[in-house]
């Protein structure tokens, strides 16, 4: 799949994504996600910003053995959590890395939303909010619709919750309660799970606070860790 979604441009890598995924439950990207993943130039958030490898759809090295995800599966969990990141809705970004998917939820959940990364990485965290800047969210930062805290996400970030989208970008061997308690009702999780096969888990919570788990897809994702671990 990456070959045909890579692109020249990012207007391009987006339409590419646009045209050529295929969302595992079928059907393509929605309108409101194209349009947040176009207001969102990916070259921001990679090391070299004049990297033309920035519009491919491969995952990149962005230091202290972390990765800016494949352009597609920040597309599939934009996608999955889309009916959550409402205008006005509050979104956790667990591993937030480049703060790339901060950004895209950011432009869904608008300027009365509220979407927090956390990263455990702090130099990452500085580095993300730099990017965020240089993509142009400086004034999002500055009001406080978007947070970026440098701690550990297996405890999410209990002070911003309940949040009605939580995306975790690395792999938990199992989902920490935390995590299930700061999910809004009704709210929705997208969640790596397991150590050496995972699967990405959508896991919902209703009105009256029963939840559901589903499987929607295997993947390979780095695992949620301790800094120590990681930095070897
Ligand atoms: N989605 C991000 C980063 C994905 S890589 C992006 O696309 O840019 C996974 C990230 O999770 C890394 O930045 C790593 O440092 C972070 N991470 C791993 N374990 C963590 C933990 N326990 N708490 C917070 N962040 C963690």
């Amino acid at each position: 799949m990456a070959w045909r979604c890579s692109g020249t441009s990012n207007a391009k890598l987006v339409s590419n994504l646009h045209d050529g995924l295929h969302l595992p439950g079928g059907g393509h990207l929605s309108e409101p996600v194209v349009k947040a993943l176009n207001a969102v130039d990916r070259a921001n958030y990679v090391r070299d910003k004049r990297d033309v490898n920035a519009y491919d759809d491969s995952p990149q090295t962005i230091g202290y053995g972390a990765t800016i995800s494949a352009p597609h599966m920040h597309a599939y969990a934009t996608e999955h959590l889309r009916d959550y990141l409402r205008p006005g809705m509050r979104a956790l970004d667990i591993g937030s890395g480049s703060g790339y998917l901060v950004a895209v939820m950011h432009h869904l959940v608008g300027d009365t939303g509220k979407v927090i990364g956390i990263e455990h990485i702090p130099e990452l965290v500085t580095w993300s909010e730099g990017n965020l800047r240089q993509d142009g969210l400086g004034h999002a930062l500055d009001s406080g619709a978007i947070e970026m805290v440098a701690g550990d996400g297996r405890e999410g970030y209990a002070p911003g919750g309940p949040y009605e989208a939580i995306h975790v970008g690395a792999a938990a061997s199992k989902v920490p309660q935390a995590l299930l308690d700061q999910l809004a009702s009704p709210g929705r999780m997208f969640i790596p799970v397991g150590s050496y096969m995972q699967a990405i888990e959508q896991i919902d919570k209703d009105e009256q606070g029963r939840v559901t788990r589903k499987k929607v897809m295997d993947v390979r994702y780095v695992p949620l860790t301790d800094k120590e671990k990681q930095y070897n």
